[in-house]
């Protein structure tokens, strides 16, 4: 039987960006890959399924209440359904043609307004929120997203991501005092977080997880945790615009598996991470024109990356040209390339093996001897 790749004509990827979307998020441990498999052959009552599965999850993350979702992107637009729909039925099944009389607003910081694959503020139309930025795109004080709230506020919105401006925005902290002083419920996009408490624990009303990045779970599954009555409003939702982002039977019982052994598995530390890329950023420190060196998360994870600098005087090509190259080989290579155009590039080892990491080194010392052209 010819391979998937032999027979659709597909590329081999090595995936050194992370958990990418584009790129299939992650390959999920095989009691996932098991309750999946099983969960596609049973019948159940669907909203026991989701009732219990979601029950059994708040009590493994000790919070008030949890649902699986489609993914993190459902659970934005879910979520901003939630706070302005509540349990109006008029616009449960109508959202986006009945008017709306209560409030609609969602406020976040300007520099969290991001495109994480597909835009924020698509995914609060889609739940029919009107996105309102506070601050700049450079800057958000507590006083200033304070400034942005009001009465047509239905709910804060607080991303939490390396997509996001990170410095001079205000903490997850800072934002749950804004939304108590307000009244209004702060919602957090945590999607690639690992940790599945602490913004719920910081009292966030809802905290939202994509299922395939950290947790290694179906890559279209999320997971949606917080206060009891937001999480049975996001719930409702499946009965409106949620159906059109509907998880099924195998998202759920996969997500739920990957839950729990997210809780309890050894996870590769930093330092471990760290110590696998050393005899690889050596091999690249013998390349002429590259300099290797280890760096740490922007975004404060325990997570250390392998971060390559191009000479691109010295190698006469541009960083991006080296990109495309390694993409467009027969294996194609995919890194981290937000500082492309400072000459740098960053290897994301959690889902590379040493083997492949030897092939990065090589197939780049390759492309650089001019081999490959
Ligand atoms: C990946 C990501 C999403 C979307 O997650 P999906 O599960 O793919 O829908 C949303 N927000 C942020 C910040 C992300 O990184």
């Amino acid at each position: 039987m010819p391979s998937v790749y032999e027979k659709y004509h597909l590329k081999q990827v090595i995936n050194a960006s992370g958990r990418m979307t584009a790129l299939g998020v992650s390959t999920p441990p095989g009691e996932v890959v098991e309750a999946v498999a099983y969960a596609m052959g049973q019948y159940f009552e669907m909203k026991d399924l989701v009732d219990k599965t979601g029950d059994y999850i708040a009590k493994l993350l000790q919070v008030e209440a949890a649902t699986i979702v489609a993914c993190a992107a459902a659970g934005i637009a879910q979520s901003v359904a939630a706070v302005i729909v509540k349990d109006d039925p008029r616009l449960l099944f109508d959202l986006h043609a009945a008017p709306v009389n209560g409030p609609t607003e969602i406020v976040l910081p300007k520099g969290h307004n991001v495109n994480f694959g597909a835009p924020v503020g698509t995914m609060v139309a889609l739940g029919g929120g009107k996105v309102v930025e506070a601050g700049w795109g450079n800057e958000c004080s507590p006083a200033q997203l304070d400034a942005a709230v009001g009465p047509k506020t239905a709910a804060i919105l607080y991303i939490k991501s390396h997509h996001a401006l990170q410095k001079s925005v205000l903490s997850v902290s800072e934002a749950v005092a804004v939304a108590q002083r307000h009244r209004v419920p702060l919602i957090v996009d945590a999607a690639a977080e690992e940790d599945l408490r602490c913004y719920y624990e910081m009292g966030a009303d809802l905290v939202i997880y994509s299922g395939g990045k950290a947790i290694e779970g179906p890559t279209a599954s999320g997971l949606v945790i917080g206060r009891k009555q937001y999480v049975e409003w996001v719930k409702l939702q499946s009965k409106g615009i949620g159906r059109a982002m509907k998880v099924g039977k195998e998202g759920i019982l996969g997500l739920a598996a990957a839950i729990e052994s997210y809780l309890t598995r050894s996870k590769e530390t930093g330092n471990e991470m760290a110590a696998r890329l050393q005899p690889f950023i050596a091999d690249l420190g013998r390349i002429e024109g590259v300099a290797a060196r280890i760096v740490w998360d922007s975004a404060g994870r325990d997570i250390a990356r392998g971060e390559i600098s191009f000479d691109e005087n010295k190698l006469g090509r541009t960083t991006p040209s080296i990109v495309a190259a390694l993409k467009d080989d027969d294996t194609a290579i995919y890194f981290r390339e937000y500082r492309a155009n400072e000459g740098k590039l960053e290897v994301d080892v959690r889902s590379v093996s040493s083997e492949q990491l030897k092939t990065i080194s090589q197939n780049i010392a390759r492309l650089l001897a001019g081999e490959n052209e």
